[in-house]
């Protein structure tokens, strides 16, 4: 070791003993403030496997790799997403527990009236990461070819048909409002945690109905292992062979799901700029990139993962869905 780079752990050692001894008040403030020096936890509020946790594990492996930190995964289910919201809402802003979280979380504004959060005022966005189509699909032998002939079906057979998803607020139940909305008939729904352990039940036979992100569909589209119908965009999506929902006769079925992180609200502004950042830099990787496009999950742009530009989206998401849920008048309490 060289004399020059000797002085400054000597410095250190002699601050260290300072500190440890009372003589000095504080740690160095550079390395107190230094963030982050530890690991961070990602709240997940679906299933593992499903769409929200696999678009959130690529990104937590590449905020990872630009925060050099570990950033890990943990996945707190239930009640659409509120109860891991509730968990981050009350954690302490300290930028290491933060919320992954989709559409889910404007709606729920609306779809809970008693939330123990305010969903825009108690969370530092921090960027949106994703946007994907939903997809219409069934089980492997239900007996309608296009669209129309489902819709048919869904009006035909009413409640006798199940239609599944991952909470009330969640996407899944979105677009199956929007559905049952559009048939004018209720199906019997059935509450997952996540939409991974619907595909299971789909392909057993035991779900009939599901509309969900293309990020978990798709493989299953693919290789034929389900039915399916539409994509709920007004644009058809590239790698996935299917109408629009306009295409096919269900303008009203109309709807994608985005993702963005956030810190609790009163995280200090250089953390939610330094954890921003590193969502950026996780959406530069190629590995993430190629992962997304695969799933026909579109990926947020450098501008979309800034905290303001997520602010913006989460306030109008939250105005929009407001009148259209209390027109249905579906409430989750
Ligand atoms: N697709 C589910 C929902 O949006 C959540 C998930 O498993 O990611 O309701």
């Amino acid at each position: 070791m060289s004399k020059s780079s000797r002085r400054p752990v000597l410095a250190t050692a002699l601050a260290l003993a300072l500190v440890g001894a009372g003589v000095l008040a504080a740690p160095f403030p550079a390395l107190a403030q230094a963030f982050p020096n530890r690991a961070i936890t990602v709240i997940v509020p679906f299933a593992a496997g499903g769409p929200t946790d696999v678009i959130n594990r690529l990104v937590a492996e590449g905020m990872s790799k630009d925060l050099g930190q570990p950033v890990v995964v943990e996945n707190v289910t239930g009640a659409g997403g509120t109860i891991a919201a509730a968990r981050v809402a009350n954690a302490r802003p300290d930028g290491y527990t933060i919320l992954a979280h989709h559409i889910g979380h404007a709606t729920s504004a609306t779809l809970y009236r008693n939330l123990p959060y305010d969903v825009e005022k108690s969370f530092a966005p921090l960027g949106l990461v994703s946007d994907a189509a939903m997809t219409i699909v069934a089980r492997p032998d239900f007996p309608a070819n296009d669209l129309q002939g489902l819709m048919a079906e869904i009006k035909r057979q009413g409640d006798r048909l199940n239609l599944a998803h991952a909470g009330v607020g969640g996407a899944n139940h979105l677009c199956g409002v929007l559905m049952q909305y559009a048939a004018k008939t209720n199906l019997t729904t059935v509450a997952f945690r996540g939409s991974a352990p619907v595909l299971t039940e789909m392909m057993a036979g035991r779900i009939d109905v599901f509309c969900d992100q293309a990020t978990n569909t798709t493989p299953f589209i693919r290789d034929n292992r389900i039915r399916s119908y539409a994509v709920t965009l007004d644009r058809r999506v590239e790698g996935l062979n299917l109408p629009t929902t306009a295409e096919a006769g269900e303008p009203t079925i109309a709807m994608s799901t985005w993702h963005g992180l956030y810190a609790p609200a009163g995280t200090p502004e250089p953390v939610v700029e330094r954890l921003s950042q590193a969502i950026r830099a996780a959406l530069r990787e190629e590995r993430l990139r190629a992962r997304f496009a695969e799933l026909v999950t579109e990926v947020a742009s450098q501008e979309q993962a800034t905290p303001a530009a997520h602010r913006r989206h989460l306030a109008a998401e939250v105005a929009r869905w407001r009148p259209i849920i209390q027109a249905a008048g579906v409430y989750a309490d």
